[in-house]
């Protein structure tokens, strides 16, 4: 009979499952693997099973009795069906008190709905966020557990021995009840949409605005690393933008197809967003300009159709020949890139606020920033400010009123205007610098052109419109008298 040894298991052991079974191996965790092909675990155990204890199950039955009580489970399986197939296994399998993990990007309210059922069955359900990929997996990554306070209990010193470690930290936090960490874990990747694109667009700028090489944009995002932009995404871009394909000797970047994937995270930020009423500008550009880039057909006609760009060729041509100009304008691409980043990050967070109003999680914002400081995709430098200004007790609408994030913000603005002007006029699409710089703008203007919007609504539609200078409600006969009615 299997001994009940293991103090937590893992299915599915394909990249990530493997990875992290790994991970809780080498950090003194028993750990159960199961896989429905056993060849994997075979291969699992041949390569990998002197890292640490593991007990390789052949069946799911051998896999849940060899679990330690209250038993855990982590679920790493394809997502979709094969998921619920295998919550639905373990949980027929298991006793209540035992924890179902699943561990892949799950869509919250999937999640939600998932937990409702399996609490009702006695367990406990968490949806756990995991970002950094099958790296991060292995060596630490940054996790966003949901689920119960109970759950945490048992769940919590575990992914604390795997977790990646900030500032002495383990990047892994209780994040809330039922689908709390799944809708973090997406918000967290509508930002990483949002940071890449406009990463992409500084690209863009400094090689078709500045002509510069691969290399030399490389040897900038080096140095922006060394700031305030210090990033994981900051350093992977100057190795991708200094990598030579070995197949032909150009530029790697040079010989990539410029249609960018997505597999539906920063799509679920952003109609999460729509559904929450949080203008989420930037992330929302940023999955329509992956969109815009993979419509092949529409930009092949585009380009047989010959469509048009500005007549003044080279609006660049002054700052690309002037290396002191040229300077100047990296800086300004510079401080654009920082202001538009925290605009991001202050709408994502804006829709982690609503989200909690909406679905009852008390999100503790403070903490999910310094969560994401290690292990996952977005770690950087800045969250530390964000982490700063959340714990510091202060009540704001928006990080942008945060006293550091104002004043960064306001002293990179003109830096920001000139490149948005720059790349307007030379043709140069930059959606999310110049989405963000508007919303930054329509958050400080005192008067909004909405007024005309809703006078345009009362005219066509009998919507109503609210008066500057009395309370309530009012409709204009406009095809009469023109007279007003103030409705109750
Ligand atoms: P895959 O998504 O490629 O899934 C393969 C694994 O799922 C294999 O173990 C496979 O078993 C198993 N599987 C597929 N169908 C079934 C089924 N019907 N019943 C039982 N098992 C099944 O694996 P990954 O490691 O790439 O990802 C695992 C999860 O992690 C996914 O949910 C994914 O979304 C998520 N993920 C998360 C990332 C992150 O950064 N957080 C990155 C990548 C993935 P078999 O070997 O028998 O075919």
């Amino acid at each position: 009979m299997t001994q009940a040894e293991a103090n937590i298991g893992v299915v599915g052991l394909a990249a990530m499952g493997a990875s992290l079974s790994r991970n809780l191996a080498r950090h003194g965790n028993t750990v159960a693997v199961f896989n429905r092909h056993y060849s994997r675990t075979q291969t699992l155990i041949t390569e990998h099973g002197s890292e640490g204890k593991f007990v390789p199950a052949q069946t799911l039955e051998e896999f849940v009795a060899s679990l330690a009580k209250p038993r855990t489970a982590i679920i790493m399986v394809k997502a979709g069906e094969p998921t619920d197939e295998m919550i639905n296994a373990l949980a027929d399998l298991m006793e209540p008190g035992d924890i179902i993990v699943d561990a892949g990007n799950a869509y919250f309210k999937d999640t939600i709905k998932r937990e409702k059922a399996i609490r009702a069955r006695g367990l406990h359900y968490v949806g756990c966020g995991v970002s950094g990929g099958e790296e991060g997996a292995l060596l630490g990554p940054s996790m966003m557990p949901g689920g119960t306070d109970e759950s945490w209990q048992t769940l919590g010193p575990i992914l604390k021995s795997i977790a990646a470690v900030a500032e002495g930290e383990p990047c892994v936090t209780h994040i809330g009840s039922d689908g709390a960490g799944h809708f973090v874990k997406m918000v967290h990747n509508g930002i990483e949409y949002a940071d890449m694109q406009l990463i992409a667009e500084s690209y863009d700028l400094m090689r078709r605005g500045l002509g510069l090489t691969p290399e030399e944009i490389a040897e900038v995002f080096e140095d922006w690393d060394k700031g305030d932009l210090n990033s994981y995404l900051v350093q992977i871009t100057s190795e991708v933008l200094h990598h030579t394909d070995a197949k032909t000797g150009k530029p790697f970047i040079d010989i990539v197809k410029d249609q960018a994937g997505m597999k539906g995270t920063g799509t679920w930020t952003v109609q999460t967003a729509l559904e929450l009423g949080v203008p989420v500008t930037g992330i929302g550009e940023a999955v329509f300009a992956r969109g815009l880039s993979s419509t092949v057909e529409l930009r092949q006609e585009a380009q047989d159709k010959g469509l048009e760009g500005p007549k003044a060729e080279g609006a660049f041509s002054a700052s690309a020949a002037d290396p002191e100009e040229r300077k100047a304008f990296i800086e300004d691409v510079r401080q654009a890139l920082y202001a538009s980043k925290i605009v991001a990050y202050a709408q994502g967070f804006n829709e982690m606020e609503e989200g909690a109003k909406v679905y009852n999680w008390k999100l503790d914002l403070g903490a999910i920033a310094r969560i994401w400081r290690g292990g996952c995709i977005i770690r950087a430098k800045f969250l530390n400010r964000i982490s700063d200004a959340y714990d510091s007790g202060e009540q704001f609408g928006s990080l942008l009123f945060d006293p550091f994030f104002k004043k960064a913000v306001e002293g990179a603005q003109d830096s920001w205007r000139r490149v948005v002007a720059s790349a307007v006029a030379a043709g140069i699409p930059v959606p999310v610098f110049s989405s963000s710089l508007a919303y930054y703008d329509a958050l400080r203007s005192k008067r909004l052109p909405a007024a005309l919007i809703q006078g345009q609504r009362d005219l066509f539609g009998a919507h109503t419109y609210g008066r500057v200078d009395e309370p309530g409600i009012f409709h204009t006969l406009w095809a009469a008298d023109k007279s007003e009615l103030k409705e109750d």
